[in-house]
């Protein structure tokens, strides 16, 4: 199963453009003690949260279901911002309705071309799945978005660099790789390593 949440990434979802899927390689875990991640501030003394890693465990040639979302309690979204909130049924009787939705999404018109299932489709993986490392570095003075490939698999992104990360980067929807260094890190803060697991693959035609 595959989820997808960042709007950025929405249009080429949605015209099934988007072949490469990341997703956190860790996960939040009181109990367990072993990686850990940046600790965090809150309320002014810091949190330290234990992470687990999230190993890339999907092979070759397996078939996942993508989806938009998939934990809203929502089955229809807008297709202009993706947001679920136009359907709901009170706001669809409320006489301020039309107000709402300008405010909210000034490209909604509410017709059935502007909303989508959840259910996007299938992908066939063409990759077994591989971990990168996202992080920025400083580089002859200057910041630098840098992508580490992890494992096995970095024999095959070596022999297609310098030009990964720009691969990457339109695999996942995004017009280069400095629109998307500046989403993941607006989503994910990229002060501090962090990795993702990468599944990459092709639509299956249903
Ligand atoms: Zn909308």
């Amino acid at each position: 199963m595959i989820n997808n949440q960042i709007k950025k990434e929405l249009p080429a979802l949605l015209s099934k453009k988007k072949t490469v899927f990341i997703s956190p390689a860790w996960k939040k875990n009181s109990s367990y003690i072993g990686d850990e991640l940046a600790p965090s501030v809150k309320n002014g003394s810091i949190v330290r949260y234990k992470y687990l890693t999230i190993q890339p465990s999907a092979k070759k040639g397996e078939i996942e279901e993508v989806f938009w979302n998939k934990d809203s309690e929502y089955k229809l979204f807008c297709k202009h911002c993706g947001n679920a909130k136009h359907f709901r049924k009170k706001l669809q009787t409320d006489k301020t309705f039309g107000d709402i939705l300008k405010r909210e999404c000034p490209n909604y018109k509410a017709t059935p071309e502007d909303y989508f299932n959840k259910n996007i489709g299938k992908v066939k993986l063409t990759r077994k799945e591989f971990q990168i490392q996202l992080f920025e570095e400083y580089h002859q003075n200057k910041k630098r978005f840098t992508v580490e490939v992890l494992g096995t698999i970095s024999q095959w992104a070596r022999s297609i660099r310098p030009s990964f990360k720009e691969k990457l980067a339109k695999g996942l929807g995004y017009k280069n790789s400095e629109e998307f260094f500046k989403e993941i890190n607006k989503q994910f803060d990229l002060s501090k390593p962090k990795k993702f697991n990468v599944k990459i693959g092709e639509w299956i035609k249903c």
